[in-house]
């Protein structure tokens, strides 16, 4: 016996179904009875029992795993044999061209009651031959996968002969969906991401184009769906770059501060939930790429579940941080040397800081030096007025930089001191601070008397501090007597 070939893109459960009935059997399951298969592995395409059917019937076993549906997850039913198709369709509604259906032995309304594959995907609503809208019956029994379409036939003949049905062109998503169904679209990028995932992506991309992703999403309808398809396919499919340019219209720069939540508004939601789902991956990392390089980040952050990089950040305290440079003489020299004032969340020129960053590394400030070495911040002054501490840098009178170096170079000259000797008094010496005091001459001056006089500093202190170096009063009486007398 001969039978006839599947349909164009006809479901196995659909095609097995009319076999049944010219075999003269009542329904797929007996059929399935009756040559030992397992009937949801054979739905699914299991190549064993297609091989077995494919004999019987005559047609090549291939064409029939064209039509097999897997609808094993709960969420999604993966139309033929490549895995990466797996769709949403509807459960309560079956849908039919009534031009693919019309005429086809109408003597038998049984026989022209076919499923095809892409009459199951929602994103699908026009006939992409005949380009009439897809019409629409409800089943008995509800379920994703109609394996006995007969109940149907009243429902669908009555729908037939109640309206001419509109035309319409099928979309650029519908054209793509028939394409990944038939194994024949080559749009590189795209052809990866699972079908699903395309036809949610380019919805999400077109309401972000013609509504904004700020307005109300709520009350979009199946036929604005549709248009929004089309409009986020037209970008998809175009790749990659295609869709950071997109997002660079769209989504613009973070004109909301930083913040990408905020700005990809009701995009945002869509993706983010489905971060950890891998399908998902490719769509995530083109957007986490995307925020990386248009959004601020102070240091490493998960962008849609992504590792993903800011753009460095240009205000002075960052720069001066990446730098590790302090921040208030980093905006002296730029105020002296550049004339900009800049706060600490001004932006800044990278490439300025970049270049005075070098001489500021390891310069401490007026406040940090004096506390190294042990005195005021006064006296640390007097010290630079006297000549006795050269700053390595000097802004102004304010804003001095010294480096460790020459502060232990300071301390090495006056505070290593003369070790105690044996048999001198710890009374017999005078702290210079006292002398000073005594004397009514100041720090800076006494120092530089001392040195001029070749006098030895003898240390009282554990640590190498101005305030614990001493004179022994001999030294001071005789050095203040020629000071006076000169
Ligand atoms: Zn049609």
């Amino acid at each position: 016996m001969v039978f006839p070939p599947p349909f164009l893109r006809e479901t196995l459960p659909s095609y097995g179904y009319r076999i049944a009935q010219i075999s003269g059997v009542n329904s797929l399951r007996e059929l399935a009875y009756l040559f030992d298969l397992d009937l949801p592995a054979f739905l699914k395409g299991d190549p064993l029992s297609l091989e077995g059917f494919a004999s019987y019937v005559g047609h090549s076993s291939r064409v029939l795993a064209q039509g097999s549906v897997n609808a094993e997850s709960i969420h999604r039913l993966q139309v033929g044999p490549n895995k990466q198709n797996e769709v949403r369709c509807s459960t309560g509604s079956y849908r039919f061209c009534p031009k693919c259906v019309e005429g086809l032995e109408t003597d038998d309304h049984r026989s022209f009651c076919l499923g095809r594959t892409e009459w199951l995907v929602d994103a699908v609503h026009v006939c992409p031959i005949h380009c009439v809208r897809l019409m629409t019956a409800t089943p008995e029994k509800t379920g994703r996968v109609q394996a006995d379409l007969s109940l149907l036939i009243p429902k669908m003949v009555a729908a037939l002969t109640a309206a001419t049905p509109p035309t319409a062109e099928p979309t650029t998503l519908e054209r793509y969906i028939i394409g990944r169904l038939d194994g024949t679209a080559t749009h590189g990028w795209i052809d990866n991401l699972q079908l699903d995932v395309v036809i949610h992506t380019a919805e999400v991309f077109g309401a972000m184009e013609l509504r904004g992703q700020h307005s109300s999403w709520s009350d979009i309808g199946s036929e604005e769906r549709r248009q929004h398809g089309a409009a986020g396919a037209d970008v998809l499919i175009e790749g990659p770059s295609a869709i950071m340019e997109f997002l660079k219209k769209h989504i613009g720069m973070g004109a909301r501060g930083d913040d990408y939540h905020a700005t990809f508004g009701n995009a945002f939601s869509h993706f983010y939930a489905r971060r950890l789902n891998v399908v998902y991956h490719p769509v995530c990392a083109i957007l986490a790429r995307y925020v990386g390089a248009n959004f601020r980040f102070t240091g490493q952050e998960m962008v849609f579940g992504i590792r993903t990089m800011g753009k460095r950040p240009t205000t002075l305290r960052s720069l001066c941080e990446q730098h590790n440079v302090g921040m208030k003489i980093t905006a002296q020299v730029l105020e002296a040397q550049y004339g900009i004032r800049a706060g600490s969340s001004t932006v800044v020129d990278p490439q300025l800081i970049d270049e005075i960053a070098p001489q500021l590394k390891g310069l401490m400030n007026s406040r940090d030096a004096a506390r190294d070495l042990g005195v005021g911040v006064e006296l640390l002054k007097g010290l630079v007025d006297a000549e006795l501490l050269v700053p390595d840098f000097r802004f102004n009178d304010r804003m001095l930089g010294f480096k460790r170096d020459t502060l232990d170079a300071f301390k090495m000259e006056w505070c290593e001191g003369v070790e105690r000797e044996a048999g001198i008094r710890f009374s017999s010496k005078t702290p210079i601070y006292v002398a000073s005091c005594a004397y009514g001459i100041r720090v800076p001056q006494l120092l530089i008397a001392i040195r001029e006089h070749g006098i030895d500093l003898y240390r009282g202190g554990a640590t190498r501090e101005l305030r614990h170096m001493k004179i022994r009063n001999m030294d001071l009486w005789e050095m203040m007597r020629s000071i006076n007398a000169g």
